[in-house]
């Protein structure tokens, strides 16, 4: 089994900035990318609000730029998937999905979230074939047709305004009568003649054999005042937020209700010793590639203080107890 100071789980902002602090600091760990190297923002058109970019960058190239940096200081990257650890005693154990186990004295978990989905009749037959969680990924397919989005956050308005490019109509079924989203983000869905806004509206079916022909919406205005109606859409997309990717550590580190992982405040410290988390899986509250690229630098340096203490070089003492920090 092979055996490293730091691993650090995830290829989004927070893994490539921890791994960039951490080779710049003298650790040389791995990275392991998972199924999605560069995380959410590959999946992004251009982002506007990263700083250092007046322009606007392309979610893409930002990773590409990030991985690149990395990679430039001497990162080594496995192209694999952390499926089971086992952080109960040193050193902590990482299992792989290509077969790999590796040990190691430090992890940094920065495994992101992954989109929600709504959990109806139709959803998960259709995924493919007209629904999809990713309008930059599938938009394409849908030019000229008609479309919906769920959700009323900044990432359905923003999923609704890239579709709007393409599609002839896009419906963005909201469930309450107003929209949670940032008000720019609110506005430029309001006042686009091509997005028809459905308040107050529910899916509960969608609708088709070999393709999505329609969605199954109710509309509910107040306890009596209820209408169900079939909407007739080729593209369904999916923008009810995010659930993170904490599965393998869940044993072994508090979370909160919705399995974000609880670190001490202020920190990517979670309740064991050498184990921090940083970006998305530990934040439910921003979501953000600014405030992740910013706590995968935080994990780096309290990695390299951890493996430089005492504490880190004896793994007997290396599993710090907690008391109502988290
Ligand atoms: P949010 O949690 O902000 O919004 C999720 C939306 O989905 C809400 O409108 C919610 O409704 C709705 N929803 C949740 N569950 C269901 C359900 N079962 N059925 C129907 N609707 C449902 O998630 P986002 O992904 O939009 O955003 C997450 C964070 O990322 C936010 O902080 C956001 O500001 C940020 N973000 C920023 C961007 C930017 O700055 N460019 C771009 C994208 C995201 P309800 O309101 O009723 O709960």
């Amino acid at each position: 089994m092979e055996h490293l100071r730091l691993i650090i789980i995830g290829a989004g902002p927070a893994g490539y900035t921890a791994a960039i602090y951490a080779l710049r600091s003298g650790l040389r760990p791995l990275l392991l990318e998972g199924t999605l190297p560069g995380g959410q923002l590959t999946q992004t058109t251009l982002v506007g609000n990263y700083p250092g970019f007046p322009e606007g960058v392309e979610g893409f190239d930002l990773m590409d730029n990030m991985r690149e940096q990395a990679e430039r200081l001497g990162l080594e990257t496995r192209s694999a998937t952390c499926l089971r650890t086992d952080l109960s005693a040193r050193p902590l154990r990482l299992w792989l999905d290509d077969g790999g186990e590796l040990s190691a004295d430090s992890l940094i978990i920065a495994t992101g979230a992954s989109p929600r989905y709504l959990g109806i009749e139709g959803e998960s037959r259709l995924r493919g074939k007209g629904v999809s969680a990713c309008a930059t990924c599938d938009g394409f397919f849908y030019r000229g047709k008609t479309v919906a989005v769920v959700g009323g956050g900044d990432t359905a308005c923003e999923e609704a305004s890239y579709l709007s490019g393409l599609a002839e109509k896009v419906y963005v079924i909201v469930r309450k009568p107003f929209l949670r989203a940032s008000r720019i983000m609110q506005q430029r869905i309001l006042e686009n003649p091509k997005i028809e806004v459905l308040f107050e509206h529910n899916t509960l079916e969608l609708l088709g054999e070999e393709r999505l022909e329609a969605a199954r919406l109710v509309q509910r205005k107040g306890e009596k005042d209820e209408r169900e109606y079939t909407l007739p859409i080729d593209g369904f997309f999916l923008a009810i937020g995010h659930k993170p990717n904490s599965e393998p550590f869940l044993p072994w580190l508090p979370t909160d209700g919705e399995g974000f992982i609880q670190t001490e405040w202020g920190t990517t410290r979670t309740s064991l010793g050498g184990v921090f988390a940083a970006g998305d899986v530990a934040d439910p509250r921003y979501r953000q590639a600014v405030i992740a690229a910013s706590s995968g630098a935080i994990a780096a340096i309290e990695a390299e203080r951890y493996l430089n203490s005492s504490v880190g070089c004896n793994p007997r003492l290396s599993i710090l107890s907690t008391s109502g920090t988290f």
